[in-house]
């Protein structure tokens, strides 16, 4: 006979691994499938960590985490071929008790997290597939079917939380695959060096850590960023693009990340490192308006699966271990309640998330992906070619009246984008941020 459980998670990720957390704490017969050797080993993340969301599922967590650095600093780089200018952010403040966040390697994290999952009594399965959901006639999902031998599985509902590009959901109708404008495609390698060196070139103390975001020609006029973390003995160094821009320009991530490293700002930061790993992943970044639907007759989705990011934040952990946790305390709740999983009744999940930071986030930014994806060549290419030229302006001596350097300035504005065009940018990106 086919063994039923309350609930089925699809991935043991940052959403799938909240989701199994929650319920299993609650009681519930979990199981979670993992297709990669193990939790974490398919994952990839810059990656900063978010404390606050993870304190709420694990509120010891700091006591054997395997986390690599505390942020104190954060930079803004704003690039051209030759330069950056950078606003910077850096506090004693963020050396608290109890550090807001951290960088992590996501094998290693997700690996630990797992195992919590475990002693909270869901049963994991790794190198396990999802390959298709079940449904009743009513198209109501009754389990999945994994790539075992006799692998149907039974359970009053499914959480998806397999990831951006999950295809369990969008096989079944469910929702869309992502579109190549709403999905960017990063790459990202792991450069190791001695942590005296790291520490020497960042100004960094103990586990102190330091992050860059980069944006600029380095994207050659798409919408895209690259970023720069600090690990214990290792830096991570990586860059994404809009994948339809990459698609009509012709550029691929792997070059766009060799040119990052050898931009004059960045060479000496990473200079005499080894690279051990090289990834690639896709980030969803069509913000509210690409969210799919969340929930349905038996199943709910999560994390990156229903598209929860925050570009402009660089926030999508966090995201899906809310989603997770809200999804598994809906699940929880109606079994409790002594409730079915219909639509209807897990719309609380809805009700939950649109309550919640991560819809509210969104929808704050709802109009700012169409915004930087078609201003992209203003954006991320006129204009830090013009701030360059004007800081540098600003800043060299040369003997010319400070009024005549300013007037170049308004010039060189006024010739790239005219006065419409300034404007127009300016309140457009004011429309877009409220
Ligand atoms: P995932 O972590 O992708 O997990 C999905 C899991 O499902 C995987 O383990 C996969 O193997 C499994 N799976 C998929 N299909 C199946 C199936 N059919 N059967 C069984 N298992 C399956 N976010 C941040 O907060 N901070 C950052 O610094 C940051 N940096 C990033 C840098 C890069 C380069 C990238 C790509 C992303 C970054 N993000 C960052 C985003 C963050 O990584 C994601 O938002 C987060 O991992 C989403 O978690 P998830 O659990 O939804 O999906």
């Amino acid at each position: 006979m086919t063994e039923k459980f309350d609930a089925i998670v699809v991935g043991a990720g940052m959403a799938g691994n909240a989701a199994a957390l929650t319920m299993a704490k609650r009681g519930l017969k979990v199981l979670q499938l993992e297709r990669g050797e193990y939790a974490g080993s398919k994952n990839v993340q810059g990656a900063i960590l978010y404390a606050a969301q993870v304190e709420k599922l694990i509120p010891e967590f700091r006591e054997d985490a395997p986390l690599e650095r505390h942020l104190v600093e954060q930079r803004f780089w704003m690039m051209d071929d030759a330069s950056h200018t950078g606003l910077h952010y850096r506090s004693e403040e963020f050396n608290e008790e109890r550090p807001n966040r951290y960088t992590i390697i996501r094998s290693q994290f997700d690996r630990w997290f797992s195992k919590h999952v475990q002693q909270a009594g869901a049963i994991v399965l790794t190198e396990t597939t999802a390959v298709e959901l079940l449904q009743d006639p009513r198209g109501r999902v009754i389990g999945v079917r994994t790539d075992r031998a006799q692998g149907d599985v039974l359970a009053d509902v499914v959480i998806l939380a397999e990831g951006v590009n999950g295809l369990l959901g969008t096989r079944a109708g469910l929702r869309e695959r992502p579109t190549r404008e709403n999905v960017a495609l990063a790459v990202k390698e792991m450069h190791f060096l001695p942590r005296e060196t790291i520490e020497a070139r960042f100004n960094l103390k103990g586990d102190e850590g330091a992050v860059i975001e980069a944006a600029g020609t380095i994207s050659r006029g798409m919408a895209g960023m690259g970023f720069i973390y600090t690990n214990r003995e290792s830096i991570s160094i990586g860059i994404g693009c809009i994948v339809s821009d990459l698609a009509k320009t012709g550029h691929s991530p792997y070059e766009l990340l060799e040119a990052f490293k050898r931009h004059p700002s960045v060479a000496p930061l990473i200079e005499g490192s080894e690279v051990k790993e090289y990834a690639a992943h896709l980030i969803p970044e069509g913000g509210y308006k690409a969210v799919p639907k969340l929930c349905g007759d038996g199943w709910l989705v999560a994390g990156d699966a229903a598209q929860l990011n925050n570009a402009i934040h660089r926030e999508g952990s966090n995201l899906a271990l809310a989603s997770g946790q809200m999804a598994g305390e809906t699940v929880a709740e109606l079994k409790g309640r002594g409730l079915e999983p219909t639509a209807r009744n897990l719309a609380l999940y809805r009700t939950r998330m649109m309550d919640s930071f991560v819809m509210q986030d969104l929808k704050k930014y709802k109009d700012m992906p169409a915004l930087l994806h078609a201003s992209a060549q203003n954006f991320f290419l006129t204009y830090p070619q013009l701030v360059s030229k004007a800081m540098q302006n600003f800043v060299r001596v040369d003997g010319t009246p400070k009024i005549e350097k300013e007037r170049r300035t308004m010039k060189s504005f006024f010739a790239a984008r005219s006065i419409g065009g300034l404007v127009g940018d300016a309140v457009r990106m004011a429309r877009a941020w409220r």
